[in-house]
């Protein structure tokens, strides 16, 4: 794992932006968040695998896999083959005899770390045993758990699972910090679809504010050891010269906010952890576009697709951008489309249209940018302006 001082680049990539079935344009949800160099991954349908080998994302720099909620076919059903390629798999024998090179392996590494629902570590923990799969690197699974959910019942772990895996209790409502070190920490919430289903919260810690050289060097000269009072000024902090002058750093500007939510029909459980995001990511799988799409039933009506959409445990552009609003996000990015809206908008005028005219739905409650993900879409999120 690298230790990372400072992030020079917050990357996210689309690799999959269906909901259900995929199709040719569209690959099953995941994304990846590159921190520097590292990778962490949100969610893993079926053949995310090939839409990384097709992307800029490295498999190998794959550090964390966070996922939503365990709906095989769009989120989590390419989970299993990646780590069986990610962690150098091989088959195991048929009476569960271990290859003893992988707990060499095993106390040497740390561990890939997935966090998800209940039920995230059963899957991977059966679906390896039964499928003879035995991993060359240790994986580790922690549970977001909620109350309702039932005790452990298979405390047997797998040859390639670290016993370090924890159960996250919610404290009021929410999972805080489920992971954090110096620069980066993860908070999640429920949020609410037809199964258990989380929210995801990337907080970048403060960052230093601009020092101006020409304000503090007349002064630093003046002391011992200059390069370390300038460091500690970087950080904010203030100091006290022997001729009683006082110092003080920048201010330090808030860190990057990013909200990467799962299936939703309401989100509002993680409203407050969410307030004020950089970068809202919402799902939009059904929209009503009677001009423009023309799968379009003649008794379709705004409110009876949003009532159906909500049925299916689903958002639609307009509850996506009234979400945004609330939580005063800066930037909504709306993804998990239906397979009946093409992915292939920059290069199709049909497509395009439909896509328009999907983000102007969103529009009708959201006046921030709006932005439709399209497979292998990537971009850097900028550092908040605002000083603190
Ligand atoms: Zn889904
Ligand atoms: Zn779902």
């Amino acid at each position: 794992m690298t230790a990372r001082r400072g992030l020079s680049s917050l990357n996210l990539t689309f690799l999959g932006t269906a909901s259900a079935q995929p199709s040719l344009t569209r690959n099953h949800s995941a994304l990846a968040l590159r921190l520097n160099s590292d990778v962490w991954l949100f969610d893993c349908g079926e053949a995310t695998q090939h839409q990384i080998q097709r992307s800029q994302v490295k498999m190998g720099k794959i550090e964390k896999i966070f996922i939503t909620h365990t709906h095989g076919w769009d989120h989590i059903f390419g989970l299993l083959p990646l780590l069986a390629s990610m962690l150098n798999g091989a088959g195991g024998t048929a009476d569960g005899v271990e290859d003893p090179r992988t707990h060499m392996v095993q106390d040497s590494l740390d561990p890939i770390e997935i966090y998800g629902p209940f039920g995230t570590r059963a899957y991977v923990r059966n679906g390896l045993k039964h499928t003879h799969t035995l991993l060359g690197a240790p994986y580790v699974v922690h549970e977001l758990r909620l109350p309702s959910d039932p005790p452990d019942g298979d405390h047997n772990l797998h040859a390639s699972e670290s016993p370090t895996g924890r159960n996250i209790p919610q404290t009021n409502g929410v999972w805080s910090d489920v992971y954090r070190d110096s620069i980066i920490s993860v908070s999640a919430a429920p949020i609410l679809h037809s199964v258990p289903c989380i929210g995801y919260v990337v907080t970048e810690a403060p960052i230093p504010g601009k020092m101006d050289p020409a304000k503090y060097i007349p002064h630093l000269k003046r002391t011992k050891t200059p390069m370390s009072a300038m460091s500690r000024l970087q950080q904010g902090e203030s100091m006290e010269l022997s001729d009683g002058t006082m110092l003080h750093g920048p201010l330090k500007r808030p860190g990057r906010k990013l909200v990467i939510l799962g299936d939703t029909y309401d989100p509002s459980p993680i409203a407050e952890l969410a307030s004020s995001a950089d970068l809202l990511i919402h799902e939009a799988t059904n929209a009503h576009l009677p001009a423009l799409d023309s799968n379009t039933k003649a008794e379709d009506t705004f409110e009876s697709v949003e009532a159906r959409t909500k049925a299916r445990g689903h958002s639609t552009p307009q509850m996506a951008g009234a979400f945004a609003a609330r939580i005063g996000a800066k930037q909504l990015v709306l993804n998990h489309f239906s397979p009946r809206y093409p992915g292939n908008d920059d290069v199709d005028p049909t497509a395009k249209t439909i896509m328009e005219g999907i983000a102007h739905l969103a529009e009708e409650h959201y006046s921030g940018k709006i932005t439709c993900a399209r497979d292998f879409m990537s971009f850097n999120v900028d550092v908040t302006q605002e000083s603190a």
